[in-house]
């Protein structure tokens, strides 16, 4: 049987990322394209509960077609294992996202939420997301090459149950280094909070805006990423910090 591949991003369905995956896995598989209708980046894992979700036909950006909804990645996600593919799929990729999604990214990215729903949705599930110097033009070359190489291994063998693959690529003129396995390093975002006043005299806010602080830690995403080597992380849907359990279980013990 042809494999069914689920393909969603957090950019929108016209996103050149998720063009470039789907051309890259397009082979491999009946490659299926459920996408937010619009860029929906940083909406985390949130679901749309109290109101409709539609789905359209709609066109990704070479006017091939795919399907819209009006809901988040996670959504998508749902909507294409549950409903609109004729069964559940053998891999959900999300991507490629236009941007890093490392160390605390992932607990905001609307691309790795994506991945972590098809992870509970019991597929072999991965985020991908190209990193890059705001100076360069998207180049997605390597990224999708890279998903095709880990769609093929997936699909030979899939990944064990509540475990996905979040994988960033980065953006060189020389090409990448190589591929490293990681774990997941800190990112921080300093002065997160800019505050300002419109000219009405009222106070608002923008979030976001200055560039990462990224820890150095040998192994980590971060570090593979900025020596030039493309990422890839399992992730755990275990939150549980076992270091600390033994401990905390002392404090309530006796
Ligand atoms: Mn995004």
């Amino acid at each position: 049987m042809k494999p069914l591949i689920l393909l969603t991003n957090d950019d929108g369905i016209h996103a050149e990322g998720i063009l470039r995956l789907r051309d890259a896995l397009q082979p491999l598989g009946a490659v299926t394209v459920v996408a937010p209708d619009r860029p929906r980046s940083a909406s985390g894992h949130a679901i749309t509960l109290h109101k409709p979700l539609r789905v359209t036909a709609a066109h990704l950006m070479d006017g091939s077609p795919g399907l819209a909804t009006s809901g988040t990645p996670s959504d998508c996600v749902t909507l294409g294992c549950l409903d609109l593919l004729p069964r559940r799929p053998d891999l959900v990729f999300s991507g490629i996202n236009d941007g890093s999604n490392l160390g605390f990214d992932l607990t905001y990215s609307g691309t790795v939420s994506a991945a972590m729903e098809g992870c509970i949705q019991g597929v072999t599930s991965v985020a991908i997301s190209l990193v890059r110097p705001s100076t360069l033009e998207p180049n997605y070359d390597e990224a999708a090459q890279f998903a095709r190489t880990l769609a093929e291994r997936l699909l030979e063998k899939p990944l064990p149950a509540h475990v996905l693959l979040n994988v960033n690529v980065p953006q060189r003129p020389e090409g990448v280094a190589g591929v490293r396995g990681t774990h997941q390093g800190v990112r921080r975002y300093p002065g997160e909070v800019d505050k300002r006043t419109d000219p009405w005299g009222r106070v608002y806010y923008w979030l976001g805006g200055s560039p990462p602080e990224d820890q150095m830690d040998h192994g980590s995403d971060v570090e593979a990423v900025a020596t030039g080597f493309i990422s890839v992380m399992p992730v755990h849907m275990d939150l549980t910090d076992s270091r600390l359990l033994d401990d905390l279980r002392s404090w309530f013990s006796g």
